[in-house]
């Protein structure tokens, strides 16, 4: 008899694992703790609901990273994508869902499946045998988290997201800025030119703090502490302590020369330090921020160096679950210290509904794979699924690790293409071609597997 797989959490992430698992003949056993245990964002207990916008981004599948991770679900048959489709409303390029009709359809789909059984329960601690994958998402019960974390270690498992705002680096102006490490720290050239540097006059600082205090910022959830205030205060709350708090901590000018004006002493300086080994990406350091998007964006190209930037995701602070993947995760997403167990989703510190319905295939086609005992060859890294998985369990900066959207600052460069924003249309066609080139042989050679 074949092995049964059990998935717990029935969001976006666990309705797709058991949807790919099933379908490849793997019987599935979904455990789902609502309606019986509540959460402070869900409303319902239906499977895959959306908690919050109705958006599942950008449909442009040539010119855009989310767009492309949908066209690769279609293709492999997704439940979550299809469903989406199939209740789609008007919203220009993007894919808006008509949210409770969405997650009705994913749940009766699921129901009907002659290979999946739903339980409503909690499960609260990580099982010693079986196969699993956990798609709990930002909000794992309490019980579970604590088992999670004696397992992980208390510091690989986050119970916040503190984001600070990432740049492509590709579009921070180096005849302002310059690399440096604050007072040359480091034992190699790259360490001691880990930063970027963003240098402030007394009146562009003046104007800047001007600028975050006037901004339009997110209230917190009820339900969602406020507890992470010990560690990570949002740029806007150290400025509303004093107008010089910034300059004496994350923008503070010390140790650092601007070898644009070496004579003139900054009066602030911003750091940016790297995201990612490829080196496309950088974020800004200790700039969590509970300022709403529009705002931001705005703000922080009031800096000097970034006045043409262009993020590939915003700051936030949330409460969200997620693991230290990098250094928790193989590149199978399995725990590395309990292989019968894989994680999906939000949970795995990737960002968004998409990422992680698409985190909850690539998982379940996996575990399913492992199942029926036919090894799913690894996916390809210049796919958007694998751009994102790489990322999460390797190509991030450990130390540093904080929730990812799927955008291309993730994705190997293509050779002799020219940078810069001139070639940003020709860049990104020739990512997504190369991508579904990939993805559709990668689905291929699965279909060619002997039963
Ligand atoms: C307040 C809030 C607002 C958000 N807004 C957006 C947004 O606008 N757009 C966006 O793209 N993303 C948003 N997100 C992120 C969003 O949650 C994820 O993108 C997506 O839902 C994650 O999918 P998932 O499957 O990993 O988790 P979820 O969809 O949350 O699914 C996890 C499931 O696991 C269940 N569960 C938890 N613990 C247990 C347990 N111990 N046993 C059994 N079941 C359990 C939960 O009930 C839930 O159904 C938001 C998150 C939060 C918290």
């Amino acid at each position: 008899m074949t092995e049964t797989l059990h998935i717990v959490g029935g969001g976006m992430a666990g309705s797709e694992a058991a949807w790919q698992a099933a379908e490849a003949g793997v019987p599935v056993v979904i455990h789902e703790m609502r309606p019986k245990v509540e959460t402070f964002a869900h409303r319902t207990g239906n499977l895959a609901e959306m908690v919050c916008s109705n958006s599942f981004r950008s449909d442009d599948h040539e010119q855009n990273a989310v767009g492309l991770l949908h066209w690769e679900m279609l293709q492999a048959g997704s439940l979550v994508m299809r469903s989406a489709y199939d209740h789609r409303l008007p919203a220009g390029g993007a894919l808006a869902v008509d949210r409770d009709p969405f997650s009705e359809a994913v749940t009766d789909r699921l129901r009907a499946h002659p290979n999946i059984t739903i339980s409503n329960e909690e499960i609260d601690t990580l099982p010693d045998d079986g196969r699993w994958i956990f798609a709990t998402g930002p909000l794992t019960s309490e019980g579970l988290g604590k088992s999670i974390a004696t397992e992980t270690g208390a510091d690989a498992l986050a119970f916040f997201d503190a984001i600070a705002p990432i740049v492509y680096a590709e579009t921070i102006d180096m005849d302002t800025a310059w690399r440096q490490s604050r007072y040359d720290k480091g034992e190699t050239e790259d360490e001691r030119k880990a930063y970027i540097n963003c240098p402030m006059t007394r009146d562009e600082y003046e104007a800047f703090i001007d600028a975050l205090l006037a901004a339009d910022k997110t209230e917190f959830h009820e339900g969602e502490t406020a507890g992470y205030f010990d560690g990570c205060l949002p740029i806007e709350v150290m400025a509303e302590r004093g107008r010089e708090t910034l300059r004496h901590g994350p923008m503070k000018p010390v140790g650092l020369t601007n070898p644009h004006q070496p004579d003139v002493k900054p009066w602030a300086v911003v750091q940016l330090r790297r995201d990612n080994a490829l080196g496309t990406l950088y974020n800004i350091v200790g700039f969590q921020t509970k300022m709403k998007y529009g705002a931001q964006a705005s703000v922080f190209r009031m800096i000097p160096g970034l006045q043409d930037a262009k993020f590939a995701r915003l700051g936030g602070i949330h409460r969200n679950t997620f693991l230290n993947s990098p250094t928790l995760l193989d590149d199978q997403m399995r725990l590395r210290s309990r292989p019968n167990v894989r994680f999906a989703g939000q949970i795995t510190g990737v960002e968004g509904y998409v990422e992680s319905a698409a985190m909850g295939l690539a998982s379940g086609r996996m575990a399913a794979a492992e199942i029926l005992g036919r090894p799913v060859p690894a996916i390809p890294q210049d796919t958007a699924h694998g751009a994102l998985i790489h990322h999460i369990t390797g190509g991030a900066e450990a130390k540093t690790f904080q929730p990812m959207n799927v955008n291309f600052g993730l994705f190997r460069p293509v050779e002799g293409l020219k940078g810069g924003r001139r070639g940003r249309r020709d860049r990104y066609k020739a990512y997504t071609d190369r991508a579904k080139a990939a993805w559709s042989d990668w689905l291929t050679a699965q279909e060619a597997q002997p039963a």
